[in-house]
């Protein structure tokens, strides 16, 4: 079969939810996919960071494939013993006291929320059913009906609703209308230290210091949602560590299984995560035995490859080298480490043409929002990588 005949299928049997570029990956090592046709691509956008470790990294390969032999499932009902090494070894790293495992990233944000909800009625002693949660604006943190309620991208709610209620929307990067937002009933605020879906918007230096500042005075969560920043990707473990800050609940999945699985967990202090008891939360899937074994050496890839440090200097170097391509397109070129957004003047016509432009000469990248292309590939990338890629990216952006 060739790629129209795999593209026809899909077309024509699959809901049409996504809009992909019309590539057919069959195969995929480290930082390279290729397609049916035998065509190789540097991969940017390491499935929106889940395969941060590379594709098919050969030690998280092992890992699997070894724990796939012996027990894949338990449930929760029975006690495994991978996830018990999981969980010290995610709390080691992360500098938390406890964790839970879920699978995808939105049951994780599921788990923030009602973990927050509960330590408000608890300890902080807001009327039950009356706890508010403080979100930004141009969020991403999901699609389930609960998350999508919060959303301000019309295309994900419109045809959705009944919404859950208890949110609050103010604008990001502006600390000062958070501690306006603030009630008797606040009990989060929910944050992605960089908004990676809504185009890379990093916030003015010192913001996440001045959320977390405000959040201590008023008795008040923060949650961060790392799942796309998290593990690496901005050049530090966290994104929240380039200003120092600890939040109260980090939200973490994507790379946490090197992209092998769906594996996501929350991070937090006894004092908060302590509060559930057996039967308020679950998931049958979540912390079973292969995913546990995977994330232990997803985690363990990142730091025996020192992956935070290599996001941290090859960003640095990828975005200098970006910033100095003169093309009449770009307006801006941002972001922390490994997650660069180039913003495109609306003259250029949508960031689209220019993704298929660099498909055509071997990179593979998805605009975010119209006008932004996401330059975000697997932290295991190296220099001459970026230097094969950049006169391609160059003719593209010059065109
Ligand atoms: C991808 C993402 C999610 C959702 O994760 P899924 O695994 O797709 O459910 C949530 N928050 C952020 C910041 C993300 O990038």
């Amino acid at each position: 079969m060739k790629t129209q005949d795999y593209i026809a299928l899909e077309e024509r049997y699959g809901a049409h939810n996504y809009h992909p570029l019309d590539v057919v990956l069959t195969r995929g090592e480290g930082v390279w996919v290729y397609d049916v046709e035998g065509n190789r691509y540097l991969d940017c956008l390491s499935a929106y960071s889940a395969v941060s470790q590379g594709h098919v990294h050969p030690k998280i390969l092992a890992a699997m494939q070894e724990q796939a032999q012996k027990l894949t499932i338990t449930s929760r009902a029975f006690r495994n013993d991978q996830l018990p090494l999981f969980y010290k070894e995610l709390c080691e790293l992360t500098g938390y006291e406890m964790a839970l495992p879920m699978n995808s990233g939105a049951e994780a944000v599921e788990t923030a929320l009602k973990v927050a909800r509960k330590w408000a009625y608890t300890v902080k002693g807001v009327p039950r059913h009356k706890a508010e949660i403080i979100v930004a604006a141009n969020n991403f943190h999901g699609r389930t009906i609960t998350i999508v309620s919060f959303s301000t991208e019309p295309l994900y709610r419109e045809d959705f609703g009944p919404f859950t209620p208890g949110f609050v929307i103010v604008p990001y990067g502006e600390a000062e209308a958070i501690r306006k937002a603030i009630t008797p009933h606040t009990a989060a605020v929910m944050l992605e230290p960089i908004q990676g879906e809504a185009g890379v918007i990093v916030p003015p230096e010192g913001y996440l210091r001045s959320v977390r500042q405000i959040c201590d005075e008023h008795s008040v969560l923060f949650i961060a949602d790392e799942i796309q920043t998290g593990l690496g990707r901005t050049g530090k473990l966290l994104a929240c560590d380039h200003e120092e800050v600890r939040p109260d609940i980090v939200i973490l999945g994507k790379a946490l299984s090197g992209g092998f699985y769906p594996v996501s967990a929350i991070v937090a202090d006894t004092s908060v995560l302590g509060l559930l008891r057996p039967g308020e939360h679950g998931s049958t899937f979540g912390g079973n035995p292969l995913a546990a074994a995977i994330g232990r050496a997803a985690l363990r890839v990142l730091v025996e490859e020192n992956l935070p440090e290599n996001a941290a200097r090859l960003g640095a170097y990828f975005q200098e080298q970006l910033r100095a391509i003169p093309s009449p397109y770009v307006k801006e070129v941002r972001g922390k480490g490994l997650l660069i957004g180039v913003e495109l003047k609306p003259e250029a016509g949508g960031a689209r043409r220019f993704c298929e432009a660099l498909q055509e000469r071997g990179i593979l990248a998805k605009e975010t929002h119209e006008h932004v292309i996401r330059f975000a590939p697997p932290l295991v990338i190296d220099k001459a990588t970026i230097d094969w890629a950049l006169p391609r990216i160059r003719e593209v952006l010059l065109r």
